[in-house]
């Protein structure tokens, strides 16, 4: 790896500044860092130094290992009630480009990905009031029987209320029942910005941020593994951000389910919230990903998602504490609905490329950690 601080005294000895070194030994003792502390991060233009305490935290946690996946995305619907002005992918029903796809066409995509060697599924959809509770199960029941051991990632807390409200089940039994038809894990999708002043404008028919909490704490409670999100780059201030990491960490304290944190950058295209930035700057990416590293002692990974961050910049965080590079993703359509100019599907190969390129060892994994394979060089 190009210059990576691992042990504790190369840290302290490289930091110059006074509140930095202060930080960093609370990070090499273990000790969760302040509110203040990343307030002082989430500002600094000192990216070097914040980069240095980043890296130092995914060294410990992770060497040089960087975790990527192969896998397919499935939409199954755009139809949304909800119609969020974040949102560039919703469609109302019988709008030109508003689909639904059936059970069998689901079930011929997620066979042709097989037939591409994908680990794993990743499915999200809007809030369709057509759909029956059973198409869902059935879903998952049909995956599996395409490929027993496919890696399910399925539904957002988003969805899974509205499943039970649509439903009337309790949380729990729906977990139980789809965990039954094959889910596995769990997507970090619709927590947005948890603050209700953003979040009233950019998402307000969305559940609340104390509702997405209380999905995931029954999901975690009832032994699913999820992720956590947080959408930047709009109408956010630093202290939304504060707040946001603040609640995701005091959760994690409670139930340990997160197992990545996935910060996304906010694409305007086809919205209605407009962008901080056309484009993020590349400091601010930095401070986001290095300083969640750093305040997010207790999530083990931090995940850069390319196709949102171009291949460059996700190539450059993993230098800032970011250990998962996201995955290939065949026909994302949510990002690039929003203007996203990467490409909809990455391959293998170019993954591993950019991750040795990087001075890395790419590790292929499904959603849960569980490793495919270890290329090493490439
Ligand atoms: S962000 Fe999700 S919930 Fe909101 S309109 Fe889009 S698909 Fe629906």
């Amino acid at each position: 790896m190009g210059e990576c601080v691992s042990d504790s005294a190369s840290l302290l000895e490289r930091i110059k500044d006074r509140r930095m070194r202060s930080i960093a030994e609370s990070v090499v003792a273990n000790s969760p860092i302040s509110e203040g502390d990343l307030e002082y991060l989430l500002t600094t233009n000192n990216i070097l130094e914040l980069g240095a305490i980043a890296n130092f935290v995914r060294h410990r946690l992770h060497g040089d290992k960087v975790y990527y996946g192969v896998n397919a995305n499935i939409n199954y619907t755009n139809i949304c009630e909800l119609r969020c002005p974040l949102c560039a992918y919703s469609k109302s029903k019988g709008e030109e480009g508003a689909f639904v796809l059936s059970l069998d066409e689901i079930e011929r995509k997620v066979s042709d990905a097989v037939a591409c060697g994908i680990d794993e599924v990743h499915i999200v959809g809007g809030l369709n009031p057509e759909l029956p509770f059973e198409y869902y199960l059935e879903m998952l029941t049909r995956i599996k029987r395409i490929k027993s051991n496919l890696h399910i990632v399925a539904f957002t807390a988003v969805e899974y209320d509205y499943f039970s409200q649509k439903s009337g089940l309790p949380l729990e039994e729906i977990f139980d029942r789809f965990r039954k038809a094959g889910l596995n894990a769990i997507p970090g999708g619709g927590a947005e910005i948890f603050h209700e002043r953003i979040r009233s404008q950019i998402a307000p028919r969305k559940i609340t941020a104390d509702r997405w909490l209380e999905v995931m704490r029954i999901a975690h409670r009832a032994g699913i593994k999820t992720n956590a999100t947080m959408l930047y780059n709009h109408i956010e201030a630093t202290a939304d951000i504060i707040d946001h990491l603040c609640r995701i960490r005091n959760l994690q304290e409670e139930t340990g389910g997160f197992k990545t944190f996935v910060p996304l950058v906010f694409h305007e295209e086809n919205t209605k919230v407009p962008a901080k930035r056309r484009e993020s700057t590349g400091f601010d990416d930095i401070r986001i990903f290095a300083s969640a590293r750093i305040f997010l002692y207790n999530v083990p990974h931090i995940k850069a998602l390319w196709m949102y961050l171009g291949e460059k910049m996700a190539q450059v965080l993993l230098s800032f504490g970011v250990d998962e590079f996201g995955a290939t993703y065949m026909n994302e359509k949510v990002v690039h609905a929003a203007g996203a100019k990467t490409p909809q599907s990455g391959t293998e190969a170019r993954i591993v490329h950019l991750i040795t390129n990087a001075g890395f060892v790419p590790v292929r994994v499904n959603a849960s950690y569980e490793v495919i394979h270890a290329l090493g060089v490439y």
